[in-house]
C-alpha cells in the first residue's frame, strides 16, 4: 500500500493487478500486482530505489518480446522501460535510452547514412533487452556496436561499462550475470561508402527475408531456442518431425520450426509443453540439448527439459 501510495504521490503511471499478455509479444500471461511505466531514467531510479528499499519483488523489462509469463503471472512488481525512449544520433554515434525501440534506432541511423545496424531494423525490442540478450541477426550483433553503457549493479550504484567489460557471447551479456540494469547505451557505427550497398537498402532486405521465413503475423516471442554450434534449432525441431505440431493454441510453427507461435488464446504452459517435447525429441533423436533463449518470469508447472544422464550428475 505504502509503495502504491508513493506511485500515485509521485505521479508515477502504473497499472495494478494487470495481465502481463497486454505487453508481451506472445500474448500469453497472468497478471503482475504492479506494472510501472517510468517516463525517465530518474523516474526509473526512484522506483528501483523504493523497490530495494522495501525488498519488493520486481523485474525490468522492455518490450517483452522475448518472454513467456506464466499463466498465474508474477507475484511482484514489473518496470517496463518502453516510455524512456529518447535517442539521439550525433556524426556516427548513437546514443539511445533503454526503452528506445531497437528497430526505430536502427532504421534512423540507416536513413542518416550509417552502416552496421542494418541487422537490427527487425527486431522487435528495446535497447535495454537488446543489449541484456545481445541482441544479433543477420551475421550482426549488438556486441559489434556497442561503445558503452551507463547501468545500475545489484545495489544501484551507477557505472559505466565499455565494450571490455561487457562479457558479450551468444545472446549473452554481463547485465544477465550480474542482474544490472541498462539506463542508456551508445552504439558507433561508420558512415557508408559509396560503393557500398546502401544501409536503407540492406536492412529492408533483411527486412523482407524475414517477412518471408518468419511467422510475423502470429503473436511469438521469436526464436525460442539459441542456436546450437554449427546447427539450427528450427532445422532440428523440424527434422525431429515437429513441424506444425500443436497443444492448445500453441504452435511449432509450420513456416519456421525454430518459433513457437500462439494461435489465439494459448497458455504459457501449453508453450512450456512444447518447449518440453522439442527439447526431449531432439535429444533422443539428435543427442542435441537445445537451450531456450527467451526468458522466463512467474512460476510453471511444466518443467524444462534435462537428460537423464544430467539428472544423475545432480
Ligand atoms: C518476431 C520476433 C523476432 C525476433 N527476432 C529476433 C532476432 O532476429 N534476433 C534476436 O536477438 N532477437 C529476436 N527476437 C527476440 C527479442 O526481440 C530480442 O531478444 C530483444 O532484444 C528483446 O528486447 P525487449 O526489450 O523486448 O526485452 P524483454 O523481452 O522485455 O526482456 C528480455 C530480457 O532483458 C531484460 N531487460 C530488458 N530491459 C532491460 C534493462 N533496461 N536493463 C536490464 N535488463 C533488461 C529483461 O529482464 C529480460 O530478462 C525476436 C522477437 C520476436 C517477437
Amino acid at each position: 500500500m505504502e509503495f502504491e501510495m508513493y506511485l500515485k504521490n509521485s505521479g508515477i503511471e502504473f497499472l495494478k493487478d494487470h495481465p502481463l499478455k497486454d505487453l508481451t509479444t506472445f500474448k500469453i500471461g497472468g497478471k503482475a500486482r504492479y506494472i510501472i511505466f517510468p517516463k525517465s531514467t530518474e523516474e526509473l531510479v526512484k522506483v528501483l530505489t523504493l523497490a530495494k528499499d522495501k525488498a519488493i519483488n520486481h523485474v525490468v523489462v522492455g518490450n517483452c518480446s522475448n518472454i513467456l509469463v506464466s499463466d498465474k503471472g508474477f507475484d511482484g512488481t514489473i518496470i517496463a522501460t518502453v516510455k524512456i525512449d529518447f535517442f539521439k544520433i550525433d556524426g556516427n554515434v548513437i546514443e539511445a535510452e533503454c526503452g528506445a525501440m531497437l528497430s526505430q534506432v536502427a532504421r534512423k541511423a540507416c536513413e542518416a547514412g550509417l552502416k552496421g545496424f542494418e541487422f537490427a531494423v527487425g527486431i522487435p525490442g528495446t535497447v535495454g533487452g537488446a543489449v541484456y540478450m545481445n541482441a544479433g541477426a543477420y551475421d550482426g550483433e549488438i556486441k559489434d556496436v556497442f561503445e558503452w553503457a551507463e547501468v545500475l549493479d545489484e545495489n544501484l550504484n551507477p557505472v559505466e561499462l565499455g565494450r571490455a567489460d561487457m562479457r558479450f557471447s551468444y545472446r549473452h551479456s554481463r547485465l544477465k550475470e550480474e542482474k544490472m540494469v541498462l539506463l542508456r547505451a551508445a552504439f558507433c557505427l561508420k558512415f557508408a561508402d559509396k560503393e557500398d550497398i546502401s544501409p536503407l537498402q540492406k536492412a529492408n532486405e533483411f527486412s523482407k527475408r524475414r517477412r518471408e521465413k518468419q511467422p510475423l503475423s502470429y503473436p511469438s516471442a521469436g526464436s525460442v531456442f539459441k542456436r546450437p554450434p554449427n546447427n539450427y534449432a528450427g532445422k532440428l525441431i523440424e527434422d525431429a518431425g515437429l513441424k506444425g505440431y500443436r497443444i492448445g493454441d500453441a504452435c511449432i510453427s509450420e513456416k519456421h520450426a525454430g518459433f513457437i507461435i500462439n494461435l489465439g488464446d494459448a497458455k504459457a504452459e501449453d508453450v512450456r509443453k512444447l518447449i518440453y517435447l522439442a527439447q526431449k525429441t531432439v535429444y533422443e533423436k539428435f543427442g542435441i540439448l537445445l537451450e531456450p533463449e527467451i526468458q522466463f518470469i512467474g512460476e510453471f508447472e511444466t518443467p524444462l527439459f534435462v537428460p537423464e544422464n544430467v539428472q544423475n550428475r545432480r
